[in-house]
């Protein structure tokens, strides 16, 4: 594979990262950890009882923001939240045709914005969880050659449901985090840039709560003691919690960094959407080069 080829293969492994983690992880989601037997695989069930292979708000949520970069060149706020309105009333960008998944404050954020088309609605609200990290891959790909307009762009979407000081700093450290992953490759890399040592955490100090912190430690944390995608993957899913949305996000990183050519054959094959899920990915990669040729 080719530098340009490299690359590509990580963007794609970022997006397809983040659906692969929250499909694996779905089944598990809100159970106690160690409470189910360890799973390596696809299964039913879960909050939304997903079929094997299916995903929840964490992709459907990355699909919306990859389609509002795509058609409006940045993150336009009213865009972002109708795409997302559009989401939980009608089921636009999901497995089932239903939001499975989405969390209360994001619900009531987006009822807030469908009375009074404030764009701000989730400034009082305040929302310090991990709904803001679970879906940006889009980001980092689509902005992969500036960590400037990541980072911004990371804080934009954030705001506009998880407007909590610390969702938005992790919101931003992950941007950042995922770029260095999807420009370099090299995970010593990556988990300099998250500016925290994880690898010398004992699994009980992990929380897998859904606080946005939490789950960036604890993802970040499955990807400094893998070796690969998979078992960065199979730790994440297994720490019991928010496992679909732990998944996603460990599932972006160890993508950026390993890139799609390292997801097991057998997650990709059965993984719901996952054509178009790689062609976004496609034209989010396509649009960064596009950038550097405009400077
Ligand atoms: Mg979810
Ligand atoms: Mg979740």
């Amino acid at each position: 594979m080719d530098a340009c080829d490299s690359a590509l293969d990580r963007s794609i492994g970022a997006l397809l990262g983040l659906a692969v983690g929250d499909a694996l992880g779905a089944p598990f989601e809100g159970r106690e950890r160690d409470s189910y037997p360890r799973s390596t695989e696809y299964a039913s069930g879960g909050v939304g009882s997903v079929s094997p292979g299916a995903w929840t708000d964490d992709t459907a949520m990355a699909i919306c923001l990859a389609e509002a970069l795509l058609t409006r060149g940045e993150i336009d706020e009213r865009d972002l939240l109708e795409r997302f309105l559009r989401w939980y009333r009608t089921g636009e960008n999901s497995c089932t045709g239903q939001a499975v998944g989405i969390s209360p404050t994001t619900r009531a954020v987006l009822e807030t914005f469908e009375r009074s088309s404030r764009v701000d609605a989730a400034l009082e609200i305040g929302n310090a969880g991990n709904g803001c990290i679970m879906r940006l891959a889009p980001v980092a790909i689509f902005h992969r050659r500036s960590q400037a307009e990541a980072r911004r762009s990371a804080l934009r979407q954030a705001r506009v449901t998880h407007a909590a000081a610390e969702a938005l700093a992790a919101a931003s450290t992950l941007a950042e985090v995922l770029v260095v992953g999807l420009r370099t490759g090299d995970p010593g890399a990556v988990l300099s840039a998250s500016r925290a040592d994880h690898r010398d955490k004992k699994r009980d100090q992990i929380s897998s709560a859904p606080r946005a912190v939490d789950t960036l430690e604890a993802a970040l944390w499955c990807v400094a003691r893998a070796s690969s995608f998979e078992d960065a993957l199979i730790e994440a899913i297994n720490l019991g919690g928010d496992t679909d949305t732990i998944g996603a996000v460990a599932g972006q990183v160890a993508g950026a960094i390993f890139g799609a050519s390292a997801i097991p054959v057998r997650w990709l094959g059965s993984l719901h959407s996952c054509g178009r899920l790689e062609d976004l990915a496609r034209r989010l990669h396509r649009h960064s080069i596009g950038a550097v040729t405009n400077l």
